[in-house]
């Protein structure tokens, strides 16, 4: 399987390569040449087997020849080994015909996590055996940050450089990242927003001086493998809940678009999602695109889901791609109008196929507390803000026989404050992390400015 980028002016790359790259050198982002796609016997096959297992058989026709049979399974099994959970991403219900997909039993409490530990287990097979190092430079709303120093703290081939927007990640969120002390982590406290964060990111990986200089390496959701590792829970959930002798449907609290993309790639591969919805908080510009048809930024506005405080929502391109028949001038074109006018209206075929099988909703931070408590009481189950607001929109789909199934994307323990405010019930820790508010923290704040940070970056690698 090869890869090629969004914007067509980027070689196209094997799986290793795009993995390694993270962002294409044309500013496009790697998707596969094709969709694989499996048969109905084969999805039917999963029924009863170990996580591990279907995420092999999902995920194997993407990975090609970058690992054999043995070393992919071996790395699998060793990403998903520090899960809380037997199931890993387990599916829970609420109510009759509603139910929570728990992505969050890995080491950090988010759905990140079931990325980020394949990707470090990958990251480290490849680099060990070509005798290469990397520098890690990922941006963060707060779960990336934490999910990319987990998986990668104490490799040896691998520093990992975090940036967060100051003032804007949770207590639980921040410790996580500044406390780690291995010398091959470096967290980095950028003034202004998440998209102040990203855009000297995106800047560093187009400065292929420095780039080359650093060996610089991306795992923010961009990065293919990401997107990879999430459709494999697609497949578990949907398997779990009668797939693929009956549809299901999924509401995915969205922000930079990659874990209901990958919805779109199980659908694609042949798993049969009746309806992905797109849930966005307060920061609603996916969903306006579904109901105006324009896609168009506004500014960030801080929420009690701070995880989807985003208004450059990159993941986005990839489904552009699609819905714009794989032509990489019509992509290139529109990206340009985000970046110089500040958005684009979609050609009405885009429009249609955007809306086939894909629909959005929006949660207030009010809509978003009442469902916290609203969930409390019917269900006597605690759920994190994100999480919420993916419940709240749910609710409002129209009733159907496919069961509706709600990704619950963090822990409560984590965005304690809005639990609490909402239900009167502060979720505490799980015993491997009640510690984390005695740990020392060590922070670096630097400017929202590329050559602040690049600088740091030089001087700072191990
Ligand atoms: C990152 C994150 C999201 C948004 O996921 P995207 O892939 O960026 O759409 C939602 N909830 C939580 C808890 C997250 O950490």
């Amino acid at each position: 399987m090869r890869y090629i980028s969004t914007r067509g002016q980027a070689p196209a790359l094997s799986f290793e390569e795009a993995m390694l790259t993270g962002l294409a050198r044309d500013g496009g982002l790697y998707v596969p040449e094709s969709w694989p796609r499996l048969t109905r016997d084969q999805i039917a096959g999963f029924a009863g087997q170990p996580y591990e297992d279907v995420a092999v058989q999902v995920m194997r026709p993407f990975v090609g020849d970058t690992f054999t049979d043995d070393e992919f399974a071996g790395i699998v099994s060793r990403a998903y080994a520090g899960f809380a959970h037997a199931a890993r991403c387990p599916v829970k219900q609420l109510e009759p015909g509603l139910f929570l997909l728990e992505l969050f039993h890995g080491p950090t409490l988010a759905f990140k996590d079931v990325a980020m530990q394949l990707i470090g287990q990958m990251f480290e097979h490849s680099l060990k055996r070509q005798g290469r190092r990397v520098t890690i430079a990922g941006a963060t709303s707060g779960d990336t940050g934490s999910a990319a120093i987990e998986a990668f703290r104490g490799l040896d081939a691998v520093d990992v450089f975090i940036m967060y927007p100051h003032g804007r990640v949770s207590e639980v969120q921040r410790r996580q990242m500044t406390t780690p002390s291995e010398p091959n982590v470096h967290t980095i406290a950028v003034d202004g927003d998440f998209d102040d964060c990203q855009a000297p990111l995106k800047d560093m990986f187009n400065d292929f001086e420095f780039r080359d200089g650093v060996s610089l390496a991306g795992v923010n959701s961009i990065n293919w493998a990401r997107v990879l590792a999430q459709v494999v829970y697609y497949f578990t959930a949907g398997v779990a809940l009668g797939a693929p002798h009956r549809p299901v449907s999924f509401t995915v609290p969205t922000g930079n678009f990659g874990d209901i993309f990958a919805g779109y790639v199980a659908r694609q591969m042949g798993l049969p999602i009746e309806m992905l919805v797109v849930a966005t908080n307060q920061n609603d510009i996916l969903h306006r695109t579904w109901v105006t048809g324009e896609h168009r930024k506004e500014g960030v506005r801080p929420s009690i889901s701070p995880s989807m405080d985003i208004q450059v929502s990159s993941n986005f391109e990839r489904l552009l791609f699609d819905i714009y028949d794989r032509e990489p001038q019509a992509v290139a074109q529109l990206m340009t109008a985000l970046k110089d006018e500040g958005g684009f209206a979609l050609s009405q075929g885009a429009l249609e196929r955007l809306r086939d099988g894909f629909t959005s909703g929006v949660a207030s931070e009010a809509e978003t507390s009442a469902e916290i408590a609203r969930t409390l009481e019917r269900s006597q189950e605690l759920i994190c803000p994100h999480t919420a607001v993916g419940v709240k929109v749910a609710r409002e789909q129209p009733a159907s026989a496919a069961p509706m199934v709600v990704l619950a994307t963090a822990h409560p323990a984590k965005f304690p404050d809005a639990v609490e405010e909402a239900t009167g019930q502060r979720p505490p820790l799980p015993p491997h992390m009640a510690d984390l508010f005695d740990r020392t923290e060590r922070i670096t704040r630097l400017p929202n400015d590329l050559a602040a940070i690049q600088a740091f970056v030089a001087e700072n690698r191990t």
